[in-house]
C-alpha cells in the first residue's frame, strides 16, 4: 500500500498540504500563477512580503547588493550589519543585535540567551516561561516551547525547561515564579500569530514588565510574525509603551529575502560573549541589504500610518460585511493582522478564495488569518473583503458539521 498521496511534486518531502496553484510572479499586492490567472494576496507570504512584490526601490537596491557581494563570512566586519542593527536598536529604543535566517533562528537564539542570563546568576537549570497558544518555531527547542500538540507529536523527547501558563492571566503568571524558583525569562508572542491571532493585552503586557523587573527576568517578545510596522507601530509592544529585554524578529524584516534578529535591550546585550553562538549565513550582505532597504522605505513611503489606516478600513468592511452573521465568532487583531474566528474549522475557505482569486491562511483550525503587504491600499482592502465575505457567509449557512 503506497502511504504517500499521488503528488505532482513527488521529489519535495511533503511536509506541507499545498494548494493546487503555482505562483509565477507578483506586482504589488497581486500575483499571477502559471496558467495567468491574476490573484489578490490578502497573505504576503505570511506576513513576510511586506512592501509587496517586485517592488520598484526594493529590487534595484537588491540588484546592485548581488552584483557587489551576496555572502561574507562573519570573520569579517560588516558595514551593512553594524548599519542594520543600528537602525533597529533606533526603532526600538534596545542596544545590540544578533543576526540569523530565519524566526526560529531568532527564537532560539533568545532561549540560549535566556539560559545563559541563568547560568552567569548561578542558576545551573534555568528555565523559562511560555504561554498556551504559543508558536516559537519548529527546531527541537523552539516546538517544545510551542504548545501545539499536533507540532509536538512525533518529536519528543521534549526540551525540558518551560512551564506553561495561559495567557493574558498575571495571575497565573505570578504562581509559576513563585513555584519555580529557576524560571529567568518570561517569552511570548505580542499577539499570537498561528495560536489564531490572540493579542496579549496592553495591561498584561505592562503587568510582565513589571513582573520581571521585579524579579529579574527578561522579557522576550517574540515579534517574528507581529513586528516590523504590521500593527501599526514598529513593534507591536510599543502599543503598550513598554520595552522587552529581548526581541526576536524575522519574516517581514527582508521583504522576502530570507533574515533573523534578535534585539536585545541594556540587560540581556551583554549576556553573549565571543563563541557563544554563531550562524554561517547569519548577517550576510544581501539579507542585510534588504532588510536596511525595507526600513528605509517603510519610513519613506509611512508605511506604519498605511497599516493602521488601511487595516482600519479591512476590519471595517469584514466588521460591516459579516454583521449579524450567525457563526463568526470574533473579528480581531491590530492593522494588518486581523484573524476572524468562526465557530467551525475554515479549512475550506482556502480553496474556495483561491477559486474566487484570493489568498489567505487559516490557522488555529478556525480562524481565518489576513497578514497582507503594508503597501495595501483602501481600494485593495475593500477588495480582500468583497472576495471574502460571501464565501464566510456561505459556508457558515450550512449546518454546522
Ligand atoms: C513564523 C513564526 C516563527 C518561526 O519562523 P520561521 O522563520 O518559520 O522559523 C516563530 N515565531 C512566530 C511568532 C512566528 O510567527
Amino acid at each position: 500500500m503506497n502511504a504517500v498521496p499521488p503528488s505532482s511534486e513527488p521529489h519535495v518531502m511533503p511536509t506541507y498540504g499545498r494548494l493546487p496553484v503555482a505562483l509565477s510572479h507578483g506586482q504589488g499586492c497581486w500575483v499571477w500563477d502559471t496558467t495567468g490567472r491574476r490573484l489578490l494576496d490578502g497573505l504576503g507570504g505570511i506576513a513576510v512580503n511586506t512592501l509587496g512584490h517586485n517592488h520598484p526601490r526594493l529590487v534595484p537596491a537588491l540588484q546592485d547588493q548581488t552584483a557587489k557581494l551576496i555572502h561574507c563570512s562573519n570573520y569579517y566586519q560588516m558595514p551593512l550589519q553594524e548599519q542594520l542593527a543600528a537602525k533597529l536598536c533606533e526603532l526600538s529604543g534596545l542596544v545590540n543585535v544578533f543576526f540569523c535566517n530565519s524566526g526560529l533562528e531568532a527564537n532560539e537564539a533568545a532561549l540560549k540567551i535566556a539560559r545563559k542570563f541563568g547560568h552567569d546568576r548561578g542558576n545551573d537549570s534555568p528555565e523559562v516561561l511560555v504561554f498556551e497558544g504559543a508558536f516559537h518555531g519548529r527546531s527541537i527547542a523552539t516546538l517544545s516551547a510551542t504548545a501545539n500538540p499536533k507540532i509536538h507529536a512525533g518529536f519528543g523527547p521534549l526540551v525540558p525547561g518551560f512551564v506553561r501558563v495561559p495567557l493574558n492571566d498575571i495571575a497565573a503568571v505570578e504562581a509559576a515564579i513563585a513555584a519555580h524558583p529557576n524560571i529567568t525569562a518570561i517569552f511570548l508572542e505580542t499577539i499570537q500569530g498561528e495560536g489564531g491571532i490572540n493579542p496579549a493585552r496592553i495591561e498584561f503586557l505592562q503587568a510582565l514588565r513589571r513582573v520581571c523587573d521585579q524579579h529579574d527576568l527578561l522579557l522576550m517578545l517574540d515579534e517574528v510574525q507581529c513586528g516590523i510596522g504590521r500593527t501599526g507601530r514598529w513593534f507591536a509592544h510599543q502599543w503598550a509603551g513598554i520595552q522587552p529585554d529581548v526581541m526576536p524578529l524575522a519574516k517581514g524584516l527582508g521583504s522576502g529575502v530570507p533574515i533573523g534578529a534578535v534585539i536585545c535591550g541594556p540587560r540581556a546585550a551583554g549576556v553573549m560573549k565571543a563563541g557563544n553562538h554563531g550562524t554561517t549565513f547569519g548577517g550576510n550582505p544581501l539579507a542585510m541589504r534588504a532588510g536596511i532597504e525595507t526600513l528605509k522605505i517603510m519610513e519613506e513611503d509611512g508605511l506604519l500610518a498605511n497599516a493602521e489606516a488601511v487595516g482600519a478600513t479591512l476590519r471595517g468592511a469584514l466588521t460591516a460585511g459579516l454583521a449579524g452573521v450567525a457563526g463568526v465568532v470574533e473579528i480581531r487583531g491590530q492593522g494588518l493582522m486581523l484573524g476572524i474566528e468562526l465557530d467551525r474549522p475554515a479549512g475550506p475557505l482556502l480553496a474556495q478564495c483561491l477559486e474566487a482569486g484570493l489568498l489567505i491562511s487559516v490557522t488555529a483550525e478556525r480562524v481565518v488569518r489576513l497578514l497582507p503587504a503594508l503597501i495595501l491600499t483602501h481600494d485593495e482592502a475593500r477588495e480582500i473583503a468583497a472576495r471574502l465575505v460571501p464565501l464566510i457567509k456561505a459556508l457558515l449557512a450550512q449546518p454546522k458539521p
